[in-house]
């Protein structure tokens, strides 16, 4: 068997139809940029996530970068994260002329540890970005409760996380703002790049909106610096398709969640940390990772009998060469750097079938029967 990480050509085959006829509206319009399909996806997706509105932008990394830009961020502020996460929650830190600050995780959830974020803040702080890393949500009570004593910003990096819930709140109903990803291997994912900012501040929804414009308000008229991040209109009609079999699609992940967390339960035992979804929350799985030891040599293994599996993070942030200003060594974060060595995330997609899963399981406990 050849099974990929992800494959989406069964999804298309499924709305090729519909998503033709989009496209060729689009091209027919000739309305390129911040159109209908635009307007129509940011309403869509801030009713979604509960709330007032909705920014499209490029992509999920200008989506933080516009939003911490928006909600007053800049440079001499420090800003709190998690180190176990994609580069572009870091980079946008940066990006918006402030500094990262990061902090270790929970080892069971992989998200930042709300216990080690006191101790990070300083008379600099102004931000906590917290990421909901595989789909699953960072524990947002007690980041908030954190947050809200010591006057900070709270800018959610969901990139992985549209549609998961945390005691029956999204994502986006906790903090300033929560930024979403629509890179074609997400959850919700474009034929291109495309990123958007959720928010129920009014004045943050604002500034982003003039932000991703070059900062212009009235056209052609700066009072304050932005650039040319938007969503165009092709990749809005893309996603407008879409848009509809998202929960549809995050309960089949969930699905195929359980089946492999039997199978591995069952079959390896101890041999195979599963993941745990926290009481509350409602993973929507964009990764199915687990931990487990001599990860290298079995990853090697599966590549060889047909699997793709990824690593998601070999490096976590602190120790990336690009961050070495900031003064952090190896050891600095030891929950961060155990899981980038134990970590792997196996094929997840809604159309993964039984048979799929049954062969990667059964390969996993081939390699450790050896
Ligand atoms: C994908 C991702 C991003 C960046 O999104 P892009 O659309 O690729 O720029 C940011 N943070 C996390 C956690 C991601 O997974």
């Amino acid at each position: 068997m050849n099974i990929p990480m992800l494959d989406l050509s069964e999804q298309y085959q499924a709305l090729k139809e519909e998503m033709l006829v989009a496209l060729d509206q689009v091209m027919s319009s000739s309305r390129f940029i911040l159109g209908d399909n635009v307007k129509k996806l940011e309403a869509d997706v801030a009713e979604y996530s509960h709330v007032a509105h909705g920014i499209g932008c490029g992509n999920g990394s200008d989506a933080i970068h516009i939003a911490l830009q928006a909600a007053g961020v800049g440079p001499g502020d420090e800003v709190i994260t998690t180190a176990f996460t994609f580069f572009a929650t870091g980079g946008s830190i940066v990006r918006a002329g402030a500094t990262p600050v990061y902090v270790d995780i929970d080892p069971v959830t992989f998200n930042i540890d709300p216990a080690k974020i006191e101790e990070a803040i300083t008379d600099k702080t102004k931000a906590i970005i917290p990421v909901h890393l595989y789909g699953q949500t960072a524990d947002m009570e007690e980041i908030c409760k954190i947050a809200d004593k010591h006057n900070l910003v709270v800018i959610g990096d969901a990139a992985q996380a549209i549609g998961a819930k945390h005691h029956g709140k999204t994502v986006a109903e906790y903090g300033t703002a929560a930024t979403y990803s629509f890179f074609p291997t997400k959850n919700l994912g474009a034929y291109g790049d495309a990123g958007m900012i959720v928010t129920n501040n009014d004045e943050v929804a604002e500034n982003c909106r003039v932000i991703r414009v070059h900062g212009s308000k009235p056209k052609y008229y700066h009072h304050v610096l932005g650039y040319n991040s938007r969503l165009d209109e092709l990749q809005a009609a893309v996603l407008n398709v879409k848009f509809p079999h998202l929960n549809k699609w995050s309960e089949l992940r969930r699905e195929k969640a359980a089946v492999y967390t039997h199978l591995l339960n069952e079959q390896l035992g101890d041999l195979v940390k599963t993941p745990v979804e926290k009481e509350g929350n409602y993973h929507v799985f964009h990764q199915y990772t687990i931990r487990v030891e001599k990860r290298d040599e079995l990853q090697a293994f599966l590549k060889e009998q047909g699997v793709q599996t990824m690593i998601y993070y070999p490096l976590p942030l602190h120790i990336q060469p690009v961050f070495k200003d900031l003064g952090y060594k190896e050891g600095d974060l030891p929950e961060a750097e155990k899981a980038a060595k134990e970590a792997v995330s196996l094929p997840m997609f809604p159309e993964l079938k039984q048979e799929q899963q049954e062969y990667i399981v059964a390969k996993i406990k081939e390699f450790y029967n050896k």
